[in-house]
């Protein structure tokens, strides 16, 4: 059982909130127990501009799954609530990241752990540092407060539920 596995929920298509509680729900029933939950933040779209905002939050979860096999199960919640995968950085019901599995690195063809982008984006930063300031990223060696403090991206995150 891996304590300590974070993931971020993102939504900017159809009804976002309830995208956001479908995928929780799936969650936890396939894939382990929910243990926290980030308030849920609104941002406009990041890479892509010209597109609804997104609603975000992170959970923290324990599960007895292998990496590789969570990432299959999300993937799969993703399909099940209606994300058809086009175009890149494009509109979708709800998207799921590893943001941090424990402590592990993993770098394979389909997964990279700790997810590469959470330093870069105050979207994933503001709810992961509201439920773990303290959480140490394994690779950068600061913790998630810090990372937030010192990101430079200026996206307006404002919180929404
Ligand atoms: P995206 O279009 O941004 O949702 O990318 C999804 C793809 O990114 C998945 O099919 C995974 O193979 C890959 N990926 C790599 N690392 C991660 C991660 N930490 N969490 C989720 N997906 C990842």
């Amino acid at each position: 059982m891996t304590e300590s596995i974070y993931i971020l929920l993102g939504s900017n298509k159809g009804d976002r909130l309830s995208n956001l509680e479908r995928a929780i729900q799936q969650i936890s029933l396939h894939v382990g127990i929910i243990n926290q939950k980030s308030s849920i933040y609104e941002t406009a779209a990041w890479g892509k501009t010209d597109q609804s905002a997104f609603l975000n939050s992170v959970i923290r979860i324990k599960s007895k799954l292998l990496p590789e096999a969570l990432l299959d199960k999300l993937l799969e919640i993703e399909r099940s609530i209606g994300r058809l995968r086009t175009e890149r950085w494009g509109p979708r019901e709800i998207d799921l990241d590893i943001l941090f599995f424990g402590d592990l690195v993993i770098k394979s063809e389909h997964l990279q752990v700790p997810h590469p982008a959470i330093q870069n984006r105050r979207f994933t930063l503001i709810p992961l540092a509201e439920i773990a300031p303290n959480f140490v990223h394994p690779m950068l060696q600061k913790n998630c407060l810090q990372l937030l403090n010192e990101c430079t991206d200026t996206l307006e995150v404002t919180k929404f539920l």
